[in-house]
Formats: C-alpha cells, sequence, structure tokens
C-alpha cells in the first residue's frame, strides 16, 4: 500500500525526523489560511498524488509572495497531472501540501528497502539527489552507495557512519545523517513498510538535513498489526476495479492490454501473461482467483474482466488441483446470465473434473472456443482479438 507524501511526513515527525512545517489542505481557502501560519517567506504548494515526478509535471509550486499562494494553490487543485509514472490518462489532484521553504544548499537520494536477493534491508543513497535515481544508477553506478543492515542485529551506528563517509559530509552533517537513518530504520521495521525514500534529502545553507520529499510504501500482508496505517489508506488513489476485487478476496492487478486472464495460481497467472505476450498481444490484467475459488468468486472475477473497456477477448486458463474445473465453468456461466459476453472467450481446463467442466460450458449455448493447452489457447485468443492492441 501507498501512502501520500503529507501522511509519510507525518510518520517522519513521529519519529524525530526532520520534515519542514506544513499541513494538507483541501481548497484554496484552506491553503491561504495555512500559508499564513508559515514563517517563511517562501512556501511551497505541493499536490499530493500517489506518484512521483511531480516537480517536472507542475504539481510543485514556489510562492515567493504569500499572496501568491490562493492562486498557485488554484492551479493545482482539481488538475489532472500527467508525470511519468501516473501514466498518460494521470491523476487528479485532489489534496495539496503546503510548506515553508527550505534554502536548499545540497540535494541528496536517501533510500531503505529489502533486497530480495540478500534477503536483508539496504539503504541506498547518493549525492545526486533530486532527480531520477534510475538514471543516476544507469549512468554513473558508482555514485550510488550501499549499505546492507543485518537484520539479527539491527542499524548500528557504524552503518550510518560508512554511508555518511562514503557521501564525504561535513562533521555536523554525518550527526545528524546517522541519527536520521536510524529513525529511518527503527520506523520501517516497526510499521511493516517496504520502501521508504527521500528524493530529496537535502542539506540546508545553514547545514540542517531535512527529508523535503517522503515516499513510504508498505507490506500489505502487515497491514492487518498495523491500524494506525491502514488508516492512511486513500480509495481515490486506487484502481476502482482492484479495490472491488480486493472485496472478493482476488488478486488482481489492471495492466494496459487488450487480453482479460482468469487464471488460478500466481505462477500459471505469470506464466499465462507471457504466453500471450509470446502470441503476440498484450494481458488487461494479472487475476489469480486462488486455489480454493468457489463458484461466487469465479463470477465476481469474470465480472471485474468484463467491466474493464480494453477488455476485446478472455482467455481462461485454469489447473484444477484443489479447485474443481466443474466449479469454474459454474461460475462463467453464472456470470454469464448477469452480464453479456460480448467478446471471445477462449477456455482451457486441465486437471480435476474437466471434463465435466468442458461439456458443462460446450452444452450452454455460450459462444466460446475450446483449448487443450496453454499455448494453443493463447494463440487462439490474440488471433480472435485480431492480434495487438
Ligand atoms: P517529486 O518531483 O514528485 O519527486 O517532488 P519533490 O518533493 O521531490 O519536489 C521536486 C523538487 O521541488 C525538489 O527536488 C526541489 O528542488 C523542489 N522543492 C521542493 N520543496 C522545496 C523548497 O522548500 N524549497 C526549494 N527551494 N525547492 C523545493
Ligand atoms: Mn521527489
Amino acid at each position: 500500500m501507498n501512502i501520500h507524501e503529507f501522511q509519510a511526513k507525518s510518520l517522519f515527525a513521529q519519529y524525530g525526523i526532520p520534515v519542514p512545517f506544513g499541513k494538507a489542505v483541501y481548497s484554496v481557502d484552506e491553503a491561504e489560511q495555512c500559508a499564513k501560519e508559515i514563517k517563511t517567506d517562501v512556501v511551497v504548494i505541493k499536490a499530493q498524488i500517489h506518484a512521483g515526478g511531480r516537480g517536472k509535471a507542475g504539481g510543485v509550486k514556489l510562492a515567493k509572495d504569500k499572496k501568491d499562494v490562493g492562486k498557485l494553490a488554484g492551479e493545482i487543485l482539481g488538475k489532472v497531472l500527467v508525470t511519468h509514472q501516473t501514466g498518460p490518462e494521470g491523476r487528479c489532484v485532489r489534496k495539496l501540501l503546503v510548506e515553508e521553504g527550505i534554502n536548499i544548499n545540497k540535494e541528496l537520494y536517501l533510500s531503505l528497502l529489502v533486497d530480495r536477493t540478500y534477503s536483508r534491508p539496504v539503504f541506498i543513497t547518493s549525492l545526486e539527489g533530486g532527480m531520477e535515481i534510475e538514471e543516476v544508477a544507469a549512468r554513473t553506478p558508482e555514485k550510488v552507495i550501499k549499505e546492507y543492515i543485518d537484520p539479527s542485529v539491527g542499524f548500528q551506528q557504524f552503518n550510518g557512519r560508512n554511508m555518511a563517509f562514503k557521501l564525504g559530509l561535513e562533521p555536523d552533517v554525518i550527526k545528524q545523517f546517522v541519527s536520521m537513518a536510524g529513525k529511518l530504520y527503527r520506523l520501517f521495521v516497526d510499521k511493516g513498510a517496504s520502501l521508504i525514500e527521500i528524493n530529496p534529502l537535502v542539506i540546508t545553507k545553514d547545514n540542517r538535513l531535512i527529508a523535503l520529499d517522503a515516499k513510504v510504501s508498505f507490506d500489505d500482508n502487515s497491514l492487518f498489526r498495523h491500524e494506525d496505517v491502514k488508516a492512511f489508506r486513500d480509495l481515490d488513489e486506487e484502481e476502482e476495479l482492484e479495490i472491488e476485487a480486493s472485496k472478493h478476496g482476488l488478486n488482481y492487478v489492471k495492466l494496459n492490454g487488450n487480453i482479460g486472464c482468469m487464471v488460478n495460481g500466481a505462477g500459471l497467472a505469470m506464466a499465462t501473461m507471457d504466453v500471450i505476450k509470446l502470441a503476440g498481444s498484450e494481458p488487461a490484467n494479472f487475476l489469480d482467483v486462488g486455489g480454493g475459488a468457489s463458484k461466487e468468486t469465479v463470477k465476481h472475477a469474470f465480472q471485474i474482466l468484463l467491466a474493464d473497456n480494453n477488455v476485446k477477448g478472455v482467455f481462461v486458463n485454469i489447473f484444477g488441483g484443489i479447485v474443481r474445473c466443474e466449479r469454474i465453468a459454474g461460475g462463467i456461466l453464472e456470470a454469464a446470465k448477469e452480464v453479456k459476453l460480448t467478446v471471445p472467450l477462449v477456455v482451457r481446463l486441465d486437471g480435476t473434473n474437466a471434463k465435466e467442466g468442458l461439456e458443462m460450458l460446450r452444452s450452454s449455448g455460450l459462444n466460446l472456443e475450446v483449448a487443450s493447452n496453454i499455448w494453443e489457447g493463447a494463440q487462439k485468443i490474440v488471433k480472435l482479438v485480431g492480434g495487438k492492441k
């Protein structure tokens, strides 16, 4: 789960990590009100959406004079912001963060995430902050510093000093850096985060270290034990169909292709997406209906697939192990009763009671094609939708 910058900064503040003074606002009036509480001359207005790259896209504005705050806030609020992370459809800005302006001397990069290969948390830091870290890593990998943390002992002061020395920070900044890294590590572990990213982490003209931006993502599987984190969830920022899917316990991720896939098991779902690409088209989603899918779940899954206007064909690829194929067939038939099937459907059922399932579908009069294996199924559906999107 992702949260907004202003929420991440409130967590930072709880852990004693320095952030600029500021507030989240929902209207131009509130923005002007908030500006009055700010002591600096310059006020920063930042669009709050779950996507980075706002600066370049016009979602971060500096008001040199407090009089301009209302006007600038009005320019961003309600606007659809298109950044390199939102996709071409962009995101509607519903909230702003109004903050004190900071006198920046240097912009650094600092993040903490889990390195799956080494099964350890790792800090990543660089003097090249502010811009996209991916670019820095691609062009000048030597400027990206990594510090692995042994999770059995946790963060140690020397971890912080290792990074600070490699960055070449000045002595009084080193102290602040080591302290900040320790606090970030504590937050990361306490709250079940999967990523904390500060870009830029700035050194001010008077040598203070401040988190100017804040991005925090959480491990969804740990949310049940963090009510405070769960309360940060903003459904406005989530895909409508994904919210609907999560209500029915489906693992669904919307993608940009045109072939809807209904599959059981994450591994088979990934393989199905690969094979659709190999056959010359793109999947419209990842969907794992799970091992113990009931007729009801399958029905909901099918409805969700068809609710996506990009879907020009559906490929059902089920291996019946725990789930029996006639249940899947039953679910598809139930769904077809409620939503009209207007796109081609290819079904591959294998495993437990596959014959019975296929027979049910065939005798239903539903317009569908059957495939006896995954490759044949993928080729059939790609042909039926006429190849690429
Ligand atoms: P992002 O583009 O979505 O990552 O948004 P950021 O929060 O990183 O802001 C983008 C850029 O705006 C930063 O790299 C800074 O250069 C600039 N910026 C943000 N806040 C301030 C501030 O208080 N003072 C100054 N001078 N620049 C700021
Ligand atoms: Mn940033």
